[in-house]
Parts: structure tokens; sequence; C-alpha cells
């Protein structure tokens, strides 16, 4: 539902997330409570782009001006050639979340990087640094993290993926300083970092469903560690009384599409989010 002081005139611009599949995505109501509370004139809307028409889709967003373009999978390496700048945190990450079209330049970012440090900081009191993460999945989301953790000081990053070569090539980009290391998916190695993890995150597109995710035991983790789903589809009601007896910490990935998308929200608008806005939006 879009804010109820929400007016479309002749001159408002399109904002957009493009994606496959996109109607799951929470952005739109996010976004559009974020405009209205900030009396952008701008309508966000959801795009289902396949792979094949995205360069002729962001042709067109630059031939109408479009106010801004957020970009989620599969399209968020396959977006960089149509663009015509990569700022710092998608040059680092490879890996492009928002585009923001300046006098018809295309500049592409990524927030996913920051959003998820803010979400871990900020809304679940988290220490990186120094900490032992593990990031289940090697798609575009660990991708885009895996610099702003490291340089928040992250003390190992272990990434464990179904496809090993997938969170091999991953390690071998990024891996300069040796605090990452890939693993197969598999119970029993998973399981030995497991139980040594202060924070788990996970990435992969299937989100935690219950204790034994993808034939990991999650009931093994330490006692106050954290786990972030950066899926936000679900939260498994059998895991809180196990880890609320542990003291760890559970949160799904709302908390990180708030700071990503609030991230998004100042390229364009050169403005302060209006975070307890888009956080109600969200439900959070
Ligand atoms: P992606 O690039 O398609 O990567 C998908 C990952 O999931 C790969 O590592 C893949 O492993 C793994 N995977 C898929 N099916 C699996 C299975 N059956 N068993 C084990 N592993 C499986 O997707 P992505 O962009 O990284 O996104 C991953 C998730 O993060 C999505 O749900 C997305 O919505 C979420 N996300 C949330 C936020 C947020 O703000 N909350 C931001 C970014 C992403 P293989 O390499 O072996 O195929």
């Amino acid at each position: 539902m879009m804010a109820e002081s929400m007016r479309v005139s002749g001159q408002t611009r399109l904002y957009c997330l493009l994606g496959d599949p996109v109607s799951h995505s929470k952005s739109p109501a996010m976004m559009n409570a974020a405009f209205a509370a900030a009396s952008i004139d701008g309508v966000y809307l959801a795009l289902r782009v396949s792979t094949g028409a995205l360069g002729s889709v962001m042709e067109a967003l630059r031939e109408i001006d479009c106010g801004g373009v957020n970009v989620t999978a599969p399209h968020k390496q396959a977006v960089i050639p149509f663009i015509d700048e990569l700022a710092p945190t998608a040059e680092k990450t490879r890996s492009v979340n928002t585009v923001v079209f300046d006098k018809g330049r295309l500049v592409g970012h990524s927030t996913d990087g920051d959003g998820l440090v803010a979400a871990l900081e900020q809304d679940l009191g988290a220490q990186i640094q120094g900490g032992t993460i593990l990031i289940l999945g090697a798609g575009g989301a660990a991708r885009g993290v895996l610099p702003a953790l490291a340089a928040r000081g992250a003390g190992s990053i272990v990434i464990a993926n179904r496809s090993a070569a997938k969170a091999e090539a991953l390690v071998a980009e990024f891996g300069a300083g040796g605090r990452l290391q890939a693993i197969p998916l598999s119970a029993p190695i998973v399981s030995d970092v497991i139980e040594r993890a202060d924070i788990v995150l996970n990435a992969t597109a299937l989100p935690i469903a219950s204790g034994e995710f993808l034939d990991i035991d999650l009931t093994a983790l330490k006692r106050g560690a954290l786990v972030l789903d950066m899926n936000y589809s679900t939260t498994p009601d059998e895991l809180r009384p196990i880890f609320a007896e542990r003291s760890v910490v559970y949160a799904n990935g709302l908390t990180m599409l708030l700071f990503q998308g609030a991230g998004s929200f100042a390229l364009w608008t050169k403005q302060d989010p209006p975070l307890s806005v888009m956080r109600t939006a969200l439900g959070l």
C-alpha cells in the first residue's frame, strides 16, 4: 500500500527496482513511504526484467530521466556493462544495487555492504571487529558485503557454498590479507565453523527454515552468537526458544533491507533518509 499522502503529477519521477523475480519485494512499500515523508515527487515500482532485456531497459530509463534504480538478483553484476561509471563501493565489489542518474550519466553504487554493517552494528548490537564470520552462500549478496566486513575489521570470514568453486573464486578475488577462507557447504566441515562463529550470515537463496538448515545444525551455535538471514520471507518460530536459551541473536533480512535502502535514498535525493518511516513501512 502506498502512503496516503502520495500524489502523482506530470512531474513525478520514476524510481524502480530491476530484478527477476521482484514480486516478493518490500522495497516499493519502504521507498514510497520514504518519498511521501520527505516530500520527494517520485514513485517507486518493482519491475521484473529478464537478463536479455536489461540493457535496453537501462537505456530507456536513461532516456526518460529516471530518478534512480535499485538492482537485485540476478542483475547486480550483469548491469555493469550498461553503466557509465562505478563508485568505489561498486568498483570494490563488482556489484551494483543502486544506480544514480547524474545529468544523463549512470553511476553505479553498492549500498549492500554498508547496509549490512549498519544492520549488524546499529540494530543488532554486533561487534564485527575481530570476529569470526561464517557466510553461507557465494552469490551476489555475499560478494556485495565482503569488502565492507573486511574493512570493518572482521577477524576471519569463512565462505561456505554448495558450488565450492564459487566460494574459492570469491576468496581469490577478495582474499588479500588471508582473512578469507572457502569451504564446501557440507555438514561436517560447516559444523566445525558454526561452533566458533560469532556471526552467521545466510546469503543463500534459501531462507532459514529450521534448526536443521541445509543439513547444518544451527543449534550448535556458540552462546551469544548472531544469525542474520538475508532473506526476509520467514522467521522460523521453532528456533526462537532454542536461541533464547543460548542468547543467540536472530534477525531476518529486513534490517539489512532497511539500511541498504536508506543508502540508496540518500544517494538519489541527497537528503537524510526518514529511517523511522521506512522501518514502519517494513513492519520492523
Ligand atoms: P544469487 O547470486 O542467485 O546466489 C544464490 C546463492 O544461493 C548461491 O550461493 C547458491 O549456491 C545458493 N543456493 C541456491 N540454491 C541453493 C540450494 N538449494 N542449496 C544450497 N545453496 C543454494 O543470489 P544473491 O543475490 O546472492 O541473493 C541471496 C539471497 O540474499 C536472496 O534471497 C536475496 O533476496 C537476499 N538478499 C537480501 C538483501 C537484503 O537487503 N536483505 C540484500 C541482498 C540479497 P550455488 O553457487 O551453489 O548455486
